[in-house]
Order: structure tokens, then C-alpha cells, then sequence
């Protein structure tokens, strides 16, 4: 029997994509969207099919609320309700913020925050009047404790926790719960842009002196979707090998 319905946002690539593998291994059947990568979002979804998980692969902008809706709806169409969505879709542009054009900021800015308000906005409320289900939002240690370069991206980052704690609390007495995954440095195409030298200093920040994999993420993912996170909701999990100092 299916543990129900997960819908990923950015699940082609890196952590999404590993959240879809992880959250189909649990059982969940899948739906997940991308943006522009088309030959990794069909592989996976063969791959997965092949494999006997019921999936669905859907080209959605998140920074579209009108394709958001319309991705979700097909969803609930082909698989039945959600019952536990991810946010993982997000992008980089970084900048001093002195030399910082107005199209990195808001690019960032709709991707990472707008694109959480919109998948969101759009599984909520049939998940609260189903008195059931789960949202994970992914962070970052950005979005706490900041990063030079990245005030674009910090402030996408620290905007997603203030907006799952609201979340959390609007929904939570429908039966609903709302969590934040905050990763630290984790090996996936976006973390492959840093130029070599940055990434060296920064592991040696980090306690575990490595980069985290998305699965290691996924993990924490999977965890929060089930029942076992039962009394977990409004909270800030960070996964970072113990970075920082
Ligand atoms: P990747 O660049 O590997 O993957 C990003 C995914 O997001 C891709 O599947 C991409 O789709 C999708 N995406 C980007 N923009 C949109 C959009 N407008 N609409 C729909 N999908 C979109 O990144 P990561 O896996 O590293 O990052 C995943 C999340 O984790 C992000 O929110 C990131 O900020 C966060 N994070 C990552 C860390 C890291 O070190 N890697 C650390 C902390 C947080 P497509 O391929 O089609 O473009």
C-alpha cells in the first residue's frame, strides 16, 4: 500500500532529486517539477517507474503560481491528495551587494521565496481541510547565519524560516505540520560553482571537514515526512556536519 502522495519541487536535480528517490523508497508515490532540466526529470522518472514507484514528472516554474496550481492539481488528478510536499527548488546568483543588479536580487528572490509561497499556497489548504499532511521547506545555514556574497540569497533563505514558522502555525491545529531543513555545504551542482579555493576554506569550518550528500539531506527529509516527526513542527533542522567557528 502506498504511504501516499509526495510532491517535490526541483526534484530533478541534487537535493530534490534525491528527496524523490528517498521519499518513493518510503513507499510515497511521487510528483515532482522542474524547470528547464528535461533529460534529467525524464530519466529519473523512467528510472523510478521501472522500479515500480507511480510518478509523475511535470516542467513547472515555481516562480508561476498559475503553473504551481496547475502541477499540483494534475497531481492530485493522476495520484490522488498530497500528503507530504518538499520545497527544494532554488538558485544562486551571488554578488556583493554593492555590485548587486537588480535582476540577481529579485531572480533569487522569486525563485527561493516566491517559489516556496507558491507550492505551498497551493497544497495548504486541501491538506487542512483534510486535517492531514506534511511541508518540509529547504533553507540554508545562509538563511541563519549569513554569508558574504550571498545577501540575495541570505535573505531568501532566512524569509523561508519566518514563512514555515507562520505556516506552522496557521495550520498546525488542522493536523497540519511545517519544518524547515537548513543544509550546510552539500555536493550537488550548485555547490560545484564555488570556486576551489573558497570550498577548501569553508570545509575547514566544518567539524566533519566534508561537503554533506543530498541523500544524507534526503534522509532528514524522509524522517520529517513521516510519522515518526509526529510532534516535530516549526522547527529549524540543521544539517551541516557542524559547521561553523
Ligand atoms: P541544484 O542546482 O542541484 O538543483 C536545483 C533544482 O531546482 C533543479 O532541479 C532546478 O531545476 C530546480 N529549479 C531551479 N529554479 C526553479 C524554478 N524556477 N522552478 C522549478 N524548479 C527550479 O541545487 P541543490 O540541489 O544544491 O539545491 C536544492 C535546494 O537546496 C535549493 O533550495 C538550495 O538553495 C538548497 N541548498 C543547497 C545547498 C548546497 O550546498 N547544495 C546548501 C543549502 C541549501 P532545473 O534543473 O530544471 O533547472
Amino acid at each position: 500500500m502506498s504511504a501516499g502522495v509526495a510532491l517535490i519541487s526541483g526534484g530533478a536535480r541534487g537535493i530534490g532529486r534525491a528527496c524523490v528517490r528517498q521519499l518513493a523508497q518510503d513507499g510515497y508515490d511521487v510528483s515532482f517539477c522542474y524547470r528547464a532540466d528535461e533529460r534529467a526529470a525524464t530519466e529519473l522518472e523512467k528510472e523510478l517507474g521501472e522500479e515500480g514507484t507511480r510518478v509523475l514528472a511535470m516542467r513547472a516554474d515555481v516562480t508561476d503560481g498559475a503553473a504551481v496550481r496547475e502541477w499540483v492539481s494534475r497531481t492530485e488528478r493522476e495520484l490522488g491528495p498530497v500528503t507530504t510536499a518538499v520545497t527544494a527548488a532554488g538558485i544562486t546568483a551571488d554578488t556583493p551587494l554593492a555590485t548587486m543588479p537588480d535582476d540577481k536580487w529579485t531572480s533569487v528572490l522569486r525563485t527561493n521565496l516566491d517559489g516556496v509561497f507558491t507550492v505551498c499556497r497551493a497544497v495548504a489548504f486541501p491538506m487542512m481541510k483534510r486535517r492531514a499532511g506534511s511541508i518540509t521547506t529547504v533553507s540554508s545555514v545562509t538563511g541563519i547565519y549569513g554569508n558574504a556574497g550571498q545577501t540575495n540569497y541570505a535573505a531568501s533563505k532566512a524569509g523561508i524560516i519566518g514563512f514555515t514558522k507562520s505556516l506552522a502555525r496557521e495550520a498546525g491545529r488542522f493536523g497540519v505540520r511545517a519544518n524547515v531543513v537548513a543544509p550546510g555545504l552539500i555536493d550537488t551542482d550548485m555547490s560545484d560553482a564555488m570556486p576551489e579555493k573558497a570550498r577548501n576554506h569553508l570545509i575547514e569550518s566544518i567539524a566533519l571537514r566534508r561537503a554533506g550528500s543530498p541523500e544524507e539531506v534526503a534522509e532528514l527529509v524522509g524522517f520529517l515526512a513521516s510519522e515518526r516527526a509526529g510532534y516535530i513542527t516549526g522547527s529549524v533542522l540543521e544539517i551541516h556536519g557542524g559547521y561553523g567557528g
